[in-house]
């Protein structure tokens, strides 16, 4: 998800700041401002009896390398920016009340229409990219159900094989795990 096609490099501080800091506090509906507080510059609550403050976190994602029982790779077609038109990995940012395997799986079901089954964990990868920073938890899987149905943000949904692979790929974390997979690497 670090974007390959439109990347902009920007430090933590910078991209966080781009991400929308409260102007009023969401605690006591005092003026947000910025002020120094744990080691860095932050959207603190004005009102010295709240003191209520905003962490910006990085975002947490899940995607799967998800392998037919051929050794093709599912890719899906972006409809949506970041990368739009590219193909990329199913995956997605999660959700609160489930697991990282669980975002996997059923981001792969809404954007493919594919049951997969998460065998291995591929590596973690963290990006920053103009709408922040996250952290992006890659998993192998074994397609065990389904039929081609784009969905979500996918426009369409192929098979590859390793040396057949499309040339417009997204994001940093896919080509690093795509090319783990034709080198036989994982
Ligand atoms: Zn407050």
């Amino acid at each position: 998800m670090a974007d390959t096609n439109e990347e902009i490099t920007l430090t933590a501080e910078e991209a966080a700041s781009l991400r929308q800091g409260y102007r009023y506090c969401p605690r006591c509906r005092s003026e947000m401002v910025d002020r120094l507080a744990y080691g860095r510059l932050r959207r603190v609550c004005s009102d010295p009896e709240c003191r209520f403050v905003q962490f910006i976190d990085p975002k947490v994602g899940a995607a799967v390398l998800a392998l037919s029982d051929d050794n093709r790779v599912l890719l899906v077609k972006r409809n949506a920016d970041p990368a739009r038109g590219s193909w990329c990995l199913p995956g997605g940012f999660m959700e609160v009340g489930e697991t990282p395997k669980m975002t996997a799986i059923r981001e792969c079901q809404e954007e493919s229409g594919y049951t997969v089954e998460i065998t291995g964990l591929v590596d973690v990868y963290y990006y920053e990219n103009y709408r922040g920073s996250g952290v992006l938890i890659m998993y192998k899987g074994r397609v065990v159900d389904g039929a081609a149905q784009a969905g979500d943000d996918a426009e369409a949904v192929a098979f590859f094989s390793p040396d057949e692979l499309p040339e417009n790929i997204a994001f940093q974390s896919n080509l690093a795990t795509l090319a783990a997979w034709r080198e036989g690497r994982i």
